[in-house]
């Protein structure tokens, strides 16, 4: 049957034709919107993905394999929920689930394990299409973000950290709304509860202040907002139980862009414990310029008290080379005694309060044992022969003869030492016993102990007598004298040199003191003069018998002293010319007029010291050549150095010691 054609009317056709080009236009358009979708998704820099429900990722865009470094095969084969860190799967789940029921998820995060093993962090946004129960997500890669985010957080945590350990904390006024903002932790400096927003805040901190500091802090207020610059004020603050706080605060303004002030911001430090401390240190201060006062004041005094003794000591030691009945020299004798002891008492007392304050240095020179040793052991040889008692010397012969070391501070020890002896021991003997101990390249270990068979130390005495002021028990100082300073001082001395003194004692039997020291060894350097010291004051005064027609330029304020001196240089030189200077200046004047062929120089004189005349001596051309012997009072740190310093060419010690004056004028006059 053959098919009859329709036939349509123009307008059917018309109407036709338009609906097709509607149809056309409505798939170009979907063409087109898929086109942008596909261009949109590609290029997206997110990840952008189609998951169903079962969890695995439908269609994944480029970004994807592109961020986590698995291919789009692997991606789309396994669930997703395998790429997840396994901490965050738990709120994934929980996510997913939310989604179904189709709540859709806005900035969920969580962290991805890429294939290398790293781990990013996604934040997701993501619906459920109801209609083919498909999930439309895209995802942003914000681990950077949260990095950045947790370091500052971090930074934060340790500014906060800091500020709490440093003590600071931080406030701000907003002067518009009037309202006051404290950190946690100034509350808790001024110790008032914390209410936000309390309106009471200011009156509280203000109650704080002692009324001055409050009204200086009103001015600061108002000199920063008026003036726009900065405050800085320290403070007391007196808390509730009237406990007292020092604090530190600072205010800036804050300016709008119209620069006027509408806020202040600034910080609070509780230094309570730093005042504390500057407060410990004005105290130790306060009391070390005491303790230096009391020094100077102890130096001045023996200086003072020394002058006058000087004089007994020398002249009674000069009387007694004259001749008396018996009576008269048994006073004599007790005279000088006593000047003697009185002169030892204040060294003693100068010693201890040097150390005390830390003044006291040790010199380092060349010293020759067995002299010294010899020398010391001879100082108490007349009271042991008075007291029949043996006094022994035993060295050691692997002692080295020459060390460095301060030979005045080690006599001062093993003096105290064996004096301590001759005090305490009635029979039987006392020895100085002198022993290397070890010894290496350089330097030798010499033990010296000092050993008598006297009365001897009850143990429950033995370590209080090395105590300052502490003497065995009270009974000694009346039977035996002494200050109760000497075992402390020499116990000190020792300390200096990292080395102690100890004791082994006997009550009944006898005592042992002892110590070791190390000393750097050395070769002799001493000649003639060492030999000449061996030799003994007989051949002493035969040679200075030698010392005829010479002039002496005597430099001494002290009448006393100056007569001494006057006396004992005439018994050591033959038709001496003496010239007398009374200070520094007349002794400059003399000496230009005179040129002595030896200038005494004392050191503490008016008008002109001797340190600045023997400068000024040293200036002129006629007068610089002669030596200058200073008369120092021994006593102060760095006076022989002093001395040097100044040009003087050599010095004694006072009270003046005829043998000891002997001997420096040989050497300078001899040469
Ligand atoms: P001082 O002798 O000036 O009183 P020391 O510090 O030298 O002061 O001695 C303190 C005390 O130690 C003496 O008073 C004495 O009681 C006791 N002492 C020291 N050496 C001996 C010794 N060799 N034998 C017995 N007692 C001693």
């Amino acid at each position: 049957m053959e098919k009859t054609k329709k036939e349509f009317t123009y307008d059917e056709l018309l109407q036709k034709v338009e609906a097709q080009e509607l149809l056309i236009k409505k798939l170009n358009d979907e063409k087109f919107a898929i086109t942008n979708f596909e261009y949109f998704v590609k290029e997206s820099p997110d990840l952008v993905c189609i998951a169903d429900t079962n969890a695995y990722y439908k269609i994944v865009n480029d970004e994807f394999p592109k961020i986590l470094g698995y291919s789009k095969e692997e991606l789309l084969s396994r669930p997703f929920l395998e790429f997840i860190h396994p901490d965050d799967l738990d709120k994934t789940l929980e996510e997913v689930q939310n989604l179904t029921q189709n709540n859709p998820t806005v900035d969920f995060e969580n962290r991805y394990i890429k294939k290398n093993g790293e781990s990013i962090c996604l934040q997701w946004r993501a619906n459920l299409h109801t209609a083919n129960n498909l999930i439309y997500a895209i995802a942003r890669d914000v681990t950077e973000i949260r990095k950045t985010q947790e370091k500052l957080l971090s930074s934060e945590k340790s500014l906060n950290e800091a500020q709490k350990i440093a003590k600071i904390e931080s406030w701000d006024f907003n002067l518009v709304t009037q309202e006051l903002n404290w950190s946690n932790e100034l509350y808790e400096i001024f110790e008032i509860e914390n209410f936000p927003g309390d309106p009471q805040l200011y009156a509280k901190y203000l109650s704080c202040f002692v009324s001055e500091d409050a009204e200086d802090l009103n001015k600061n207020v108002y000199n920063t907002i008026s003036n726009k610059v900065p405050y800085e004020m320290e403070h007391r603050i007196i808390l509730k139980d009237q406990k007292t706080k020092w604090v530190f605060c600072t205010g800036v303004p804050i300016m709008d862009k119209n620069n006027n002030v509408v806020a202040l911001k600034g910080v609070v430090q509780d230094i309570t414990q730093k005042k504390q401390i500057d407060d410990t240190i004005k105290a130790k201060e306060k009391a070390e310029a005491a303790n230096k006062a009391k020094s100077d004041f102890l130096a001045n005094m023996s200086h003072e008290i020394r002058t006058p003794l000087n004089g007994i000591v020398g002249f009674t030691d000069l009387l007694l080379k004259t001749k008396f009945d018996n009576d008269q020299l048994e006073y004599l004798k007790t005279v000088n005694e006593s000047a003697n002891t009185l002169m030892e008492i204040i060294n003693n007392i100068l010693d201890f309060s040097k150390i005390e304050s830390g003044k006291l240095e040790l010199s380092t020179e060349e010293i020759d044992i067995i002299q010294l040793s010899n020398q010391i052991v001879n100082l108490f040889k007349y009271e042991a022969n008075f007291k029949k008692i043996d006094l022994l010397l035993d060295i050691d012969p692997n002692v080295p003869k020459c060390i460095k070391g301060d030979s005045f501070r080690l006599k001062q020890i093993l003096v105290n030492l064996l004096s301590n002896s001759m005090k305490f021991t009635f029979s039987g003997h006392i020895k100085l016993k002198v022993a290397q101990v070890e010894e290496d390249k350089t330097t030798s270990k010499i033990k010296f102990s000092v050993i008598d068979t006297g009365i001897g130390i009850k143990d429950y005495n033995q370590k209080k007598i090395f105590q300052s002021f502490v003497q065995a028990d009270n009974t000694t100082t009346r039977k035996y004298g002494g200050t109760g300073l000497g075992l402390a001082i020499s116990s000190q001395l020792l300390a200096l040199k990292n080395s102690e003194l100890e004791l082994i004692s006997a009550y009944g039997a006898g005592s042992e003191f002892f110590f070791t020291v190390a000393f750097e060894k050395i070769f002799c350097e001493k000649n003639d003069l060492s030999v000449k010291e061996n030799l003994g004051s007989n051949m002493t005064s035969h040679l200075s018998n030698s010392l005829t027609n010479f002039k002496v330029l005597i430099a001494e304020d002290n009448k006393i002293n100056m007569l001494l001196a006057k006396t004992l240089v005439r018994k050591i030189i033959k038709n001496c010319d003496l010239i007398e200077a009374a200070n520094g200046y007349d002794a400059v004047v003399l000496a230009e007029e005179n040129l002595p062929d030896l200038i005494l120089m004392d050191i503490q004189m008016p008008i002109q010291n001797g340190y600045d005349a023997t400068l000024e001596i040293r200036k002129s051309e006629s007068t610089k050549h002669i030596p200058i012997i200073a008369l120092t009072a021994g006593v102060l740190n760095g006076e022989k150095e002093k001395c040097m310093e100044h040009g003087m060419s050599d010095y004694i010690t006072k009270p003046i010691i005829q043998n000891q004056l002997e001997k420096v004028l040989l050497k300078w006059l001899k040469n």
